[in-house]
């Protein structure tokens, strides 16, 4: 039988104790006990308030790396995954709780995936090419010390696939992940320390801290020792990283347009969508978040997705939504207006947003759907919310050109259900997407019921693509002039 180990004894503790008093009987583990430094009462390792202090403790932890053995950094790796399985139920229920966003079970299955599949030093591939000249080797090495931000939407997901990857390729690792998602971010720092402590790594190998800022951000861009920059987040943070003068990774925001022609499965598309897009009640960068659908399909494909529950408001009632989840906001440079989403929105049930317009929806209510044009708002924004618009079109030709308009060029995600291949081979080559997902809900494009190995950072503007440990390394070549051949 498996073992449990001193986290879960003090959550099943807490949770009898909490039936106990009928009073706290409601509550969950994380609504109490968490905070950026500590879980339970328990202190969390490798969090600091000075950021150049973090990041010596992280070049310490990339220095024992460094001189560990592949096997030893696998072994920690193992370690670091048996403690996700074990512990991702706490992880997601303090990310519901502190960031108000997503679904706790939806969170629990994103940790499952982090562990069973992002890649470990198995990513890494060593090359040799030889000739008349002898043999040439060409190795990954580590950077050193990676600088690593993190969003709110994915916090400890993020964490802990970017720890895995980077220590898997032989780096230590800096945070400074999102305040609104602190507590998250810092108990899966602590949980990856945790887990080099029990395998025999040192005490802190990754580093984070109490309360990162964008001043600990420019500090950690600017740090000598930083040798690279890994940002997961919205387009702001993108172009400061990729502005820092040093080699950085940028994984940016996405707006994933999905079509649906007229020889789609459409029973299965309307299921499909309505599961990608609320996953994670939207979160995710992948998700589906503007529909356009043949009009000879369209009346079935939104009663479909209705069975599969969707509740479509009218017009009136969209852009009621629209004036509660999107405020105006002026740009401090040109003075211009322009809108963007309310904060408070992101992430919520698709009940809780409906409840904002006046409508009382039952539990099984998820997606929120509408008709609009191209146009409207929820076509053109990123929302992150469960609330899906559908835009009638005529043909491919014009489906193909307004879903490559709203993806606004990020050439993050794009997903499409068809059954013919040249409408499929067309929009995946016009749309140019780092993911582009074939009859499936959005979240096979990372390794969940599709193949391949799973990231939480995409990396889209910098090229990187899925990323995993491989792309935490830097090419080294060693030459043998003339000799070693044995042929
Ligand atoms: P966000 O952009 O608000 O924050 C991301 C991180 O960047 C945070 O840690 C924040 O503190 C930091 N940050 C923001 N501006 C900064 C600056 N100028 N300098 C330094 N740090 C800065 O993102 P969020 O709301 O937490 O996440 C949602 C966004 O991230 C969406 O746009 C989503 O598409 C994107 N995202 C992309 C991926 C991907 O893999 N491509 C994954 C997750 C989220």
């Amino acid at each position: 039988m498996a073992e449990i180990n001193k986290v879960q004894i003090e959550d099943i503790v807490r949770r009898v104790l909490s039936n106990i008093d009928n009073t706290a009987a409601s509550t969950t583990q994380a609504d109490e006990g968490y905070s950026a430094t500590s879980y339970n009462g328990r202190a969390f390792i490798g969090i600091y308030s000075d950021m150049n202090e973090a990041i010596e403790a992280a070049e310490k932890g990339y220095r024992a790396v460094r001189s560990m053995s592949v096997e030893q950094r696998e072994k920690i790796i193992t370690a670091i995954r048996t403690l996700i399985r074990e512990e991702a139920l706490i992880m997601a229920e303090i990310g519901v709780s502190e960031t108000g966003m997503g679904r706790v079970e939806h969170k629990r299955l994103k940790h499952i995936l982090v562990a069973d599949k992002t890649p470990g030093t198995e990513d890494i591939v060593s090359s040799a090419k030889t000739g008349d000249h002898g043999l040439t080797l060409i190795e990954m090495a580590p950077f050193g010390v990676v600088g690593a931000i993190t969003p709110s939407t994915n916090p400890s997901e993020t964490v802990l696939c970017n720890s895995i990857g980077m220590i898997a390729a032989g780096n230590g690792v800096v945070f400074n992940p999102h305040p609104n998602a602190i507590a998250t971010s810092n108990y899966a720092v602590d949980l990856v320390n945790r887990a080099s402590r029990s395998s025999g790594g040192p005490e802190v190998l990754v580093a984070s801290m109490d309360k990162p800022t964008m001043e600990s951000a420019s500090v950690m861009q600017s740090h000598p020792l930083i040798r690279l920059l890994v940002c997961t987040g919205g387009p702001g943070v993108v172009k400061a990283v990729l502005s820092s003068g040093k080699k950085a990774i940028g994984a940016g925001a996405g707006n994933p347009p999905v079509i649906v022609d007229d020889t789609a499965d459409i029973v299965k598309a309307g299921k499909d969508i309505i599961d990608g897009c609320t996953f994670d009640n939207n979160l995710p960068c992948i998700a589906e978040k503007e529909v356009f659908a043949f009009a000879s399909i369209k009346d079935k494909l939104i009663a479909q997705m209705q069975k599969n529950g969707a509740y479509l408001i009218n017009d009136a009632q969209a852009a009621r939504l629209a004036d509660i989840v999107l405020v105006d906001v002026t740009d401090k440079k040109t003075g211009k207006t322009k809108k963007s989403i309310n904060r408070k929105c992101v992430g919520r049930d698709a009940a809780v947003l409906l409840d904002m317009i006046g409508i009382k929806a039952g539990k099984d209510i998820r997606c929120i759907i509408c008709e609009t044009d191209f146009n409207h708002p929820f076509v053109q924004e990123e929302l992150m919310m469960p609330i899906l618009p559908i835009v009638s079109v005529k043909n491919i030709d014009e489906a193909i050109d307004l879903a490559v308009k709203a993806e606004h060029g990020n050439r993050h995600t794009a997903h499409m259900h068809s059954k013919n291949i040249d409408n499929l081979s067309r929009f995946a080559s016009a749309v140019e997407t780092t993911i582009f997902v074939k009859n499936a809900p959005s979240y096979a494009g990372i390794g969940f019921g599709g193949e391949g190995h799973t990231t939480f950072t995409i990396a889209g503007p910098t090229g990187e693509g899925i990323t995993s440990a491989r792309s935490f390394t830097r090419q080294r070549r060693c030459v043998m002039a003339d000799s070693f051949r044995i042929i």
